[in-house]
């Protein structure tokens, strides 16, 4: 397996791009290490593809340069890369049993027979398709034939990594957890580098230990589904990961206050002094926002305008001088009935300047 290097990575559609809204990429720079599992998250047009192809070599960037393990791939084909990639539908030879179409990409590099049996078998297992390896595929379902393609994608150990393109879309919502899971288990057992293209992010975060998250061509964030959630880098990351997203809410700064239309909400001392730029915006989780029956310290007054019952939690919103926030509240909380007064913890808001998050130490 490799480590894989994106340098300096733009890419257009068009002969002549004039500009940066002509690029599906715009600049991506970027060190996947050998062994990891990584998930592209993103929504649908954000160059998620673009990005696999430019690994793959089915495309060739406009710009920048690919290196695996440090060796210069950009001019190579597709088939020198030593790449397997698996796609959104079922990839396979539908008159061949389970057994061969695993078995193909094996006989295809000359492996020896016995080394095949075992690597086949072993794959079959992990997957859940050891009793239909003497079927022929076209007898199977379509769940099962693209699980089949994941194990053709998965079957050779000696490729550079293996590039997933929402290959669950097809399967049915009840097996796509398991088959995560699986993912994972043979992530873990076999060391592979594994890039899976996805727009869910529950798929993403239990499939990757790294999670790429991609916005208009560029890179926004990439790190731990913790890191995600706990440290929106860019405002898109905060909206984009978590159930309801991150709200956000534009302000200016006042001493330690951020002032949202005429209402003061203070901020941790450390984090006010660091930015002096425009275009800012507080955000703060909905499961960190408070809203209580009756007048509590900083807390500002508004309405509840909305009550979803998720089963498992409840999603208030609730409104202020023109402005609406979420709540997330747990099963038995007690959600206030019309007025309501709401708790933001400065600790728990983040600030954003130009949608990138202001941290503590930097100034803008
Ligand atoms: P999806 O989740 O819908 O597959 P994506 O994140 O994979 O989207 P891409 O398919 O990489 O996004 O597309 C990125 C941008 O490039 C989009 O604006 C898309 O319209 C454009 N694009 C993709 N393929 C082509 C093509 N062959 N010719 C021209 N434009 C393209």
């Amino acid at each position: 397996m490799a480590r894989i290097e994106l340098n300096e990575i733009k890419h257009s559609y068009l002969p002549n791009p004039t500009g940066e809204q002509d690029f599906a990429l715009k600049r991506i720079h970027t060190v996947w290490e050998d062994g990891g599992a990584y998930a592209l998250l993103g929504p649908s047009g954000c160059g998620k593809t673009t990005m696999l192809n430019i690994i793959s070599g089915l495309l060739k960037p406009s710009h920048g340069s690919i290196l695996y393990d440090g060796t210069d791939v950009s001019a190579m084909q597709p088939e020198q890369r030593n790449i397997a990639q698996v796609f959104q539908f079922p990839v396979l030879y539908d008159t061949m049993t389970v057994y061969d179409n695993l078995a193909f990409p094996l006989r295809n590099r000359g492996v020896d027979k016995r080394s095949i049996r075992e690597r086949v078998l072993e794959i079959a297992e992990a997957l859940d398709l050891t009793q239909d390896l003497n079927k022929r595929a076209a007898n199977l379902s379509a769940d099962a034939k693209q699980k089949i393609s994941l194990g053709r994608g998965l079957v050779r150990s000696d490729v550079a990594a293996i590039l997933f393109d929402e290959p669950l879309t097809v399967i049915d919502p009840h097996l796509k957890w398991d088959l995560r899971r699986k993912l994972k288990e043979i992530h873990t057992k076999f060391n592979l580098t594994m890039i899976y293209v996805t727009h869910d992010q529950v798929e993403a975060m239990t499939f990757a230990d790294q999670i790429v998250v991609m916005y208009e061509g560029e890179i926004v964030q990439m790190g731990t589904p913790q890191e995600l959630f706990e440290n929106p880098e860019h405002t898109f990351v905060g909206y984009f990961i978590g159930s309801p997203g991150m709200n956000f809410l534009d302000c200016t700064l006042d001493g330690h206050v951020a002032r949202v239309g005429n209402i003061d909400i203070p901020l941790l001392p450390s984090l006010a002094n660091m930015c002096t730029g425009q275009n800012l915006r507080i955000g703060i989780r909905p499961m960190y926002v408070g809203l209580h029956d009756g007048p509590v310290e900083h807390g500002i007054e508004g309405t509840v305008t909305g009550l979803e019952d998720q089963g498992f939690c409840k999603i208030v919103t609730a409104a202020f001088n023109g402005s609406e926030i979420k709540a997330r509240i747990s099963e038995n909380g007690r959600v206030p009935e019309g007025k309501c007064w709401i708790s933001l913890p400065p600790e728990k808001i983040k600030l954003y300047c130009d949608e990138r998050l202001v941290r503590q130490g930097d100034s803008r």
